[in-house]
């Protein structure tokens, strides 16, 4: 079998011959993707996420993934949980603590390059760490980095050439958080990336990682991305993740509402103003992402009518699961976060609903605005 024919939702070694265990494809699929040039070929876990909308259990304990985070607790080193500042809630490793056990670990947000450009990265940080806390996990440190823009990441090499005098640096993270962009982006900054690739990728361990060596003789090791069903992510495909994907920093849109009033945006979220004054609701979402104003009592009708065609992300959603309501009230001006999408600023003392696919993604947070 190829050793180097990985399947590029998890990144596990593609293999047919434990249906159990990670990185498995039957072998008809497997011939037939070694036989191929197309690389977009995922393992049977990660193709049922994706097509059939099954969540395999990747939390569980007897689970290939997690017995490879949990190794982590056994052995010194730090660990970077690499998050998605725009679906931080769901892209934060709840069960870090288990596993990182008496290691330290930090996060590191990253695509800060789509914040709005008048947001203060010192309040960003705060967000994360009163969110981390709340989960029970206590980062030693967090960064803000924009591995597609490099920004900020000399920062981050140096902090972890600093911190690695005696351990190896593991880099764990859910999919989509920009995880491989980020080790990309580093071994680039390294230097000497022709042969840190040949000699040092895909070292042959049983354990899916990735190991690239540091001048100070540890490593930084990559392990696979962890899927979750609270991404958004994993539900979309990779035309849709484009589409609901900002590219430029977040300009907000304002609208002004009355109660009864409901936004979409496009088909996969929706706010209702349920109860309060004439005001303005502000939205940050991708430029080209359709919003729509309607009538809450015309909104159910509108979405069963138009999902799809003018609601759309989705283009089709017979994967997406049905839309969870959620109501908030806020005391502060508030932002609404649609995890993946954006995120919607309202004044304090207003009753909204919030809808999202299986309320993937949905949380609130004082505005950082
Ligand atoms: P992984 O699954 O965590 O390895 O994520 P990828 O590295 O494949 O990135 C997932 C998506 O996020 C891709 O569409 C990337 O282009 C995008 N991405 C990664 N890093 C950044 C970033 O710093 N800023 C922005 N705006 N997008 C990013």
């Amino acid at each position: 079998m190829d050793e180097e024919l990985r399947c590029i939702g998890c990144g596990a070694v593609l293999q047919s011959d434990n249906e159990d265990a990670a990185g498995f494809l039957p072998q008809s699929a497997l011939t037939k993707a070694l036989n191929s040039d197309d690389q977009e070929v995922y393992c049977k876990r990660c193709f049922r996420l994706r097509h059939y909308n099954e969540i395999m259990p990747v939390e569980l304990n007897n689970d290939d993934f997690l017995s490879l985070l949990n190794s982590l607790s056994t052995k010194k080193a730090l660990v970077v949980n690499v998050v998605d500042v725009f679906d931080f809630n769901n892209s934060l490793i709840s069960s870090l603590k288990r596993f990182v056990g008496n290691n330290d670990f930090i996060l590191v947000g990253n695509k800060i390059d789509l914040f709005p450009l008048n947001s203060k990265e010192s309040k960003i940080k705060d967000w994360m760490r009163q969110e981390a806390n709340r989960m029970g996990l206590y980062p030693k440190d967090i960064f803000l980095i924009s591995a597609a823009k490099k920004r900020n990441l000399t920062d981050l090499i140096k902090y972890l050439d600093r911190n690695s005098q005696d351990q190896d640096v593991y880099f764990v993270g859910t999919t989509n958080v920009g995880k491989s962009t980020l080790i990309n982006a580093i071994i680039d900054e390294m230097g000497d990336v022709e042969n840190l690739i040949t000699t040092s990728r895909f070292p042959g361990t049983t354990l899916d990682q990735i190991k690239i060596p540091l001048d100070n003789g540890h490593f930084l090791v990559d392990t696979p991305g962890i899927m979750t069903q609270k991404q958004l992510a994993s539900y979309l495909d990779k035309q849709d993740l484009d589409l609901i994907a900002p590219k430029k920093p977040l300009k907000p849109a304002t609208y002004q509402l009355n109660s009864g009033q409901t936004l979409f945006l496009a088909g996969l979220g929706r706010i209702d103003y349920v109860a309060g004054e004439k005001t303005s609701f502000t939205v940050y979402v991708a430029r080209d992402l359709y919003v729509h104003r309607t009538k809450t009592e015309n909104a159910d009708a509108f979405y069963e009518k138009h999902k799809g065609d003018l609601l759309t992300p989705p283009r089709g959603n017979e994967n997406l699961p049905a839309m969870h309501k959620q109501t908030y009230h806020p005391e502060v001006k508030s932002d609404l976060l649609f995890g993946g999408i954006g995120f919607v600023t309202i004044p304090a003392g207003v009753v909204v609903n919030t809808y999202l696919p299986g309320g993937i993604g949905q949380g609130i947070r004082r505005a950082l605005i």
